[in-house]
């Protein structure tokens, strides 16, 4: 068994398939791990540390796939589910630092100061493990999503879900993911949201169609009326973002 780890080649993509340390669980039962040179270093291990737990570094990119049994990648959809847990526990540590709020109720001998809220859109992986963050942070936090499966899940991590008078019976396809929704219905999801995001203190975006490009479900208008301070955090910028201002990479105020 030959265990091949390319390069990514997305561009912006800094993760590797495998640390040394996953490399080194491996090669020490005797499975032969195949590296491409300086596949890791963007991620922060340098070719040695690979050497060093036991993988074969290769220069050629075809090579290694014709070499390897098994090509563990990134921009795969077992890692990168394990990734969008990670994406939604970074997402709400990096908007909670962004915001002048406080998450938590606090009740001080100078007064009381109510917790921040928090609204999640899109509640797959990376929503669901946002939710139980801001959660944990002490936040109020609601959710929607357009996949009814999505209700349960909310409340199991302490959340709130938000129920729009939409029709969403038709909305999940295969593999448990939600299908591309018209026009109509992203307009109408837009008209009913507007006034919950208007109260919101950060909202965390991740609503993505596999392979199309992801809904707008927060437009310039609807920023302008959030509060100022308010933070979005848009997970679907890779695609296009979730949010009309968004720029991929970007911080952007408004
Ligand atoms: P994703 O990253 O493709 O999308 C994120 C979320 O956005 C999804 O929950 C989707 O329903 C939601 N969304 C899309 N349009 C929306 C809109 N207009 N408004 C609000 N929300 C919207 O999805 P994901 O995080 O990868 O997972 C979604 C589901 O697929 C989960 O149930 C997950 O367990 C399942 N899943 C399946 C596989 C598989 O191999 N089949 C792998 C990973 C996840």
């Amino acid at each position: 068994m030959i265990i091949g780890i390319p390069s990514e080649i997305k561009d912006g993509e800094n993760r590797v398939a495998m640390s040394p340390d996953n490399v080194l669980a491996f090669s020490s039962l005797g499975i032969k791990v195949l590296l491409q040179t300086e596949a890791g270093v963007a991620a922060g291990y340098s070719d040695q540390s690979y050497v060093d737990a036991g993988a074969s570094l290769m220069l050629d990119r075809g090579e290694l796939f014709a070499a390897a049994d098994i090509i563990v990648q990134v921009q795969g959809l077992d890692v990168l589910s394990s990734m969008a847990t990670l994406a939604g526990y970074k997402s709400v540590i990096i908007g909670a630092s962004s915001s002048p709020r406080i998450f938590p109720l606090l009740m001080t001998a100078a007064g009381t100061l109510q917790p921040a809220r928090v609204l999640i859109m899109g509640v797959g992986v990376a929503g669901l493990q946002a939710c139980a963050t801001a959660k944990r942070l002490g936040a109020v936090v609601e959710a929607y999503d357009v996949r009814p499966a999505a209700r349960e899940q909310i409340i199991s991590v302490g959340a709130k879900p938000i129920e729009l008078d939409l029709d969403t019976g038709e909305s999940e396809g295969a593999g448990g993911y939600a299908k591309e929704q018209g026009e109509d219905f992203l307009r109408r999801q837009r008209e009913l949201m507007t006034e919950v995001v208007s109260e919101q203190d950060l909202i965390i975006t991740t609503a993505a169609i596999p392979g199309a490009k992801s809904p707008i479900l927060v437009t310039s208008e609807m920023v302008a009326a959030m509060k100022p301070g308010s933070v979005i955090v848009d997970l679907a910028a890779e695609r296009g973002g979730n949010c009309e201002l968004t720029q991929q990479g970007k911080t952007i105020v408004a």
